[in-house]
């Protein structure tokens, strides 16, 4: 994986992880109103229990939410198939609701909207089938509430009353796990043509920056790399070199041979540009038949015996689509980054070594550093077949 996708992926994780943490914050706030309702409850009478066990209770949900975060927050909640934690969460929403109902001496109907609070998360990750078993979970938990009041506190319950309330939830409750699904769905379509769609965008930032004919990075994309590469010099003080190339008698082979036969040359100039050099060399079409290498931490010395070795490969190579034993043969001007110069200076010494080659006689690899500029007939040639002129 190359840098900046563990980056993005980290990036990804990171917000996710945030914002599991936003929907549990919303899930305390949910329960904030829910302690409101009880404390009301009490003053108002209709609560069994005393204020001590009533605060405990409070207290209860706040160490339960507090393990909550403890495991969003230390992120071991990423080692469970739901990180989110959704089911226990709501699990716990719905016990709580229970509990408070079934300690509720009356106007417990009002209470039921408290299922729906918790059930209201499930719309971030349920699926239906989960829907319906936490609605049936629910209505479970209101019939054991009715049973139980029916057995323990008679006097505190209107039993058809209770029935009806329970039928009406039970229908209400089915119909929310439906709705809730279809919503569920819409958010999980919508996330998923949203990564689709910053894929393609990613694709077409790359396509951006490729050459379509050769492959290669086009002008914009070396361009980028060698300013990415010139602050990374600077920064951790070491060098890179840089060479243009360009073909020679081009304008022959596309006069010859026509414009495809041209085309497929360039293909396959590029192809031993790529085979000669390392896998750490980054090449890019400068435009037309002129290519820019990067020899990334490579010495002028180094960067000079491999263009060398990539000039007599050229020179060598039978070129599909020309006559048997045409030679073709490239220049190639060198130059190493100086620390601190910008991108026009090493880009115009790189060129002048080009135009040097090109001068004296093509077919030949000219360095040039940036104490030879003053005087450029010092710039050191390397010529045909290798041999130092
Ligand atoms: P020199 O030896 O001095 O480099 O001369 P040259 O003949 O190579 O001439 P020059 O660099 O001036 O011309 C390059 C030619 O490359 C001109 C243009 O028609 C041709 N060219 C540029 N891009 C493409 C391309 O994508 N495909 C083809 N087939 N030809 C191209
Ligand atoms: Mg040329
Ligand atoms: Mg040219």
């Amino acid at each position: 994986m190359r840098k900046n996708e563990i980056d993005k992926t980290y990036y990804d994780q990171e917000s996710a992880q945030k914002l599991r943490i936003k929907r549990f914050l919303l899930g305390v706030l949910s329960y904030v109103v829910v302690w409101i309702v009880v404390i009301c409850f009490w003053f108002w009478g209709v609560f069994r229990l005393s204020l001590e066990k009533t605060i405990l209770l409070i207290l209860l949900s706040v160490v339960i939410n507090t393990t909550f975060y403890i495991m969003l927050k230390s992120g071991i909640n990423r080692r469970f198939k739901d990180p989110s934690l959704t089911l226990p969460q709501i699990g716990a929403g719905i016990i709580f609701a229970t509990v408070v109902i079934y300690l509720s001496n009356a106007y417990r109907g009002i209470l039921l909207i408290l299922y729906f609070i918790a059930l209201i998360f499930g719309i971030f990750r349920f699926g239906r089938r989960q829907f319906i078993v936490t609605v049936c979970c629910s209505v479970l938990g209101y019939g054991l509430v009715i049973l139980a009041l029916w057995r323990y506190h008679p006097e505190v319950i209107e039993l058809k009353f209770e029935i009806l309330q329970l039928l009406v939830f039970f229908f209400t409750s089915i119909w929310f796990a439906f709705i809730g699904d279809y919503i569920s769905n819409l958010r999980k379509r919508m996330a998923r043509s949203y990564a689709q769609l910053s894929n393609a965008y990613k694709k077409m930032e790359q396509l951006a920056r490729r050459d379509y004919l050769t492959g290669v990075l086009n002008r914009m994309g070396i361009m980028e790399f060698l300013e990415l590469e010139i602050e990374r010099s600077n920064r951790y003080k070491n060098s890179f070199s840089i060479c243009i190339t360009d073909i020679d008698y081009f304008k022959r082979i596309n006069d010859n041979f026509g414009h495809a036969v041209g085309d497929q040359v360039l293909k396959t100039f590029v192809e031993i540009l790529s085979s000669c050099s390392r896998k750490t060399d980054i090449i890019g079409r400068y435009g037309g038949e002129e290519f820019i290498i990067v020899l990334t931490e490579t010495p002028l010395e180094f960067a000079k015996i491999c263009l060398n070795r990539c000039r007599v490969a050229v020179e060598m190579e039978e070129f599909p689509g020309l006559p048997e034993g045409y030679r073709v043969t490239a220049s190639f001007g060198v130059t190493e980054y100086s620390l601190g110069e910008n991108l026009d200076s090493l880009l115009s010494r790189a060129d002048r070594a080009l135009y040097m080659a090109k001068k004296s006689g093509k077919n030949r690899v000219v360095s040039l550093t940036d104490k030879s500029e003053e005087d450029l007939d010092k710039g050191e040639i390397l010529g045909a077949r290798g041999r130092s002129l």
